[in-house]
C-alpha cells in the first residue's frame, strides 16, 4: 500500500480553505446577512442578459481563438487608450482570460522560478502567495502602514534583492481599500529603473474609486507599463462575478511568455460570453457610471452605521468598507467574525488572514455591493453592538 502522506507531500502545506469560502458558508448556515465575500447581491444589467441570449443562440459555441476574440481584445485596448493613454496592440498584447485570478496565476507561473523572490504588499489578497509558492518562489512581504495603509517606498527598496523576479501590486486595493497616488507610481517607477523586475498589476477595481481619486494604472507610466501585466476582471465591472471573465494587457515579449502557459492551461476562454462583452463594452458610460453608483452605496452604509462604536477607516476604492472595532471588543478579528455571524447574523471578513503572520489591527471588512435593504439590515446590527 502506498504511503499517501509521503506520496502527497503537499506543495502548499500551509494553505487551508480561503476565507471567502469559509465566511460565505458560515453566513449561509446561520442565515446571516453576508457582507463578507465580495460579490453583488443584485443581478447584472438586463441588457447584458439580452445579449447573452442573443450570442448563445448565434452558433458561436465552439472554440474561439486562444488569446480571445479580436473584437473584445480591441475593446479592452481602446479602453486602456481612452482612460490611461496607453498603447497596446490587440494582436499581441491583449489576452482574454477566465477571470483575473487566472490571469495573475498565469503571469506568475510564466516567470517565477524556484528560488525567485516576489515582493507582495501586506495585507495581501489571498491568491498571490500560493501562486508564487506553488511555482517554487518565495513571497517577500512589505507591510502597508496602518491605519491609512500607505506605502513606505524605502521599505520596498530594502525588500528588493538580486533574487527579486516580480512585484505584485493591487490598486484600488483589496482588502485595505487604499489607492496608489501618482506620486506612489512615480516612486515605484524610480525604484524599478535599471532592474529586470516584472510587475503584475491587479487592477480589478479600476472603476470602483471614490471621492475624486483617479485610478493610477501602471499603463499610464511608461517605465512601469514596459515591464507590467495589467490584469482586470469583467466580474467586478459588470456585476457578473460568476462568469469568471477577465483580461490581461502586457508588452509583446512578456505576453508571448504568458500565452505559452495560457494555451496549455486553459487554451481558450468562454467564447459566447466574449461576444456578449465585446458588444456591451461599446458603451463606456456603463463602467464610467460605476464609481458614483458604488460611492452612493458606500455612503448609504456609512450613514446607516452612524452612532455605532465601530471606527470608520477611509474607503477610497473597491466595494469594501473597513471598520476598526477596538471600542467594541478585545477579541481577535477571526473570532469576532465567526461570533458576529453565528450570534448576531452578520458576516464580515477579518483582515488578519491577509497577513502571513496573522497580524491583527482589529479591523473587519464589509462588502457594500449589496441592495440598500441588505445594507440597512447589516448597519442596524452594527449599531446594536
Ligand atoms: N484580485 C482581487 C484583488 C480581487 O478582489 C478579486 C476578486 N474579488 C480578484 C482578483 C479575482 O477576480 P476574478 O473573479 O475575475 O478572478
Ligand atoms: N475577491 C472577492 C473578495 O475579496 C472574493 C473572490 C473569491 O471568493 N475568491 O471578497
Amino acid at each position: 500500500m502506498p504511503n499517501y502522506s509521503k506520496a502527497i507531500a503537499s506543495k502548499l502545506p500551509n494553505v487551508g480553505t480561503t476565507i471567502f469560502t469559509v465566511m460565505s458558508k458560515l453566513a449561509q448556515e446561520h442565515n446571516a446577512i453576508n457582507l463578507s465575500q465580495g460579490f453583488p447581491d443584485f443581478d447584472c444589467a438586463p441588457r447584458l442578459l439580452e445579449l447573452t441570449a442573443k450570442y448563445f443562440n448565434a452558433g458561436l459555441n465552439q472554440y474561439p481563438p486562444s488569446a480571445g476574440i479580436m473584437a473584445l481584445r480591441e475593446r479592452v485596448v481602446e479602453k486602456a487608450a481612452a482612460l490611461y493613454g496607453a498603447t497596446y496592440d490587440p494582436e499581441h498584447e491583449a489576452t482574454i482570460v477566465p477571470g483575473a485570478t487566472y490571469g495573475i496565476f498565469t503571469a506568475i507561473t510564466a516567470f517565477v522560478r524556484p528560488g525567485d523572490e516576489v515582493v507582495l504588499f501586506e495585507p495581501t489578497y489571498d491568491s498571490y502567495a500560493p501562486a508564487v509558492e506553488v511555482n517554487g518562489g518565495r513571497p517577500v512581504y512589505v507591510r502597508l502602514q496602518f491605519p491609512d495603509y500607505s506605502i513606505d517606498w524605502e521599505a520596498v527598496q530594502r525588500a528588493i534583492t538580486p533574487k527579486t523576479r516580480m512585484i505584485v501590486i493591487n490598486t484600488p486595493n483589496n482588502p485595505t481599500t487604499s489607492v496608489f497616488s501618482a506620486e506612489d507610481m512615480r516612486a515605484f517607477e524610480n525604484i524599478l529603473r535599471n532592474t529586470n523586475i516584472i510587475v503584475v498589476a491587479d487592477e480589478v477595481y479600476e472603476h470602483l474609486i471614490y471621492d475624486g481619486h483617479q485610478h493610477q494604472s501602471v499603463a499610464r507610466f511608461p517605465g512601469l507599463a514596459e515591464r507590467s501585466f495589467v490584469v482586470s476582471s469583467f466580474g467586478k465591472t459588470y456585476s457578473v462575478t460568476g462568469w469568471k471573465m477577465g483580461y490581461v494587457l502586457a508588452p509583446r515579449e512578456l505576453m508571448a511568455e504568458f500565452r505559452k502557459v495560457h494555451q496549455y492551461n486553459v487554451f481558450v476562454t468562454n467564447g459566447p460570453l466574449q461576444y456578449v462583452l465585446a458588444d456591451y463594452m461599446q458603451d463606456p458610460s456603463v463602467y464610467l457610471a460605476l464609481a458614483s453608483f458604488y460611492q452612493q452605496k458606500r455612503d448609504f452604509f456609512l450613514t446607516g452605521i452612524k452612532g455605532s462604536r465601530f471606527r470608520v477607516l477611509p474607503s477610497r476604492g473597491t466595494f469594501f468598507q473597513n471598520l476598526a472595532y477596538d471600542a467594541v471588543s478585545d477579541e481577535k478579528d477571526t473570532d469576532l467574525a465567526v461570533r458576529l455571524t453565528k450570534e448576531k447574523g452578520l458576516a464580515a471578513i477579518p483582515l488578519s488572514v491577509f497577513y502571513h503572520d496573522g497580524h491583527c489591527d482589529k479591523v473587519l471588512r464589509f462588502c457594500f455591493a449589496k441592495s440598500e435593504q441588505t445594507l440597512a439590515k447589516g448597519a442596524a446590527i452594527l449599531r446594536g453592538l
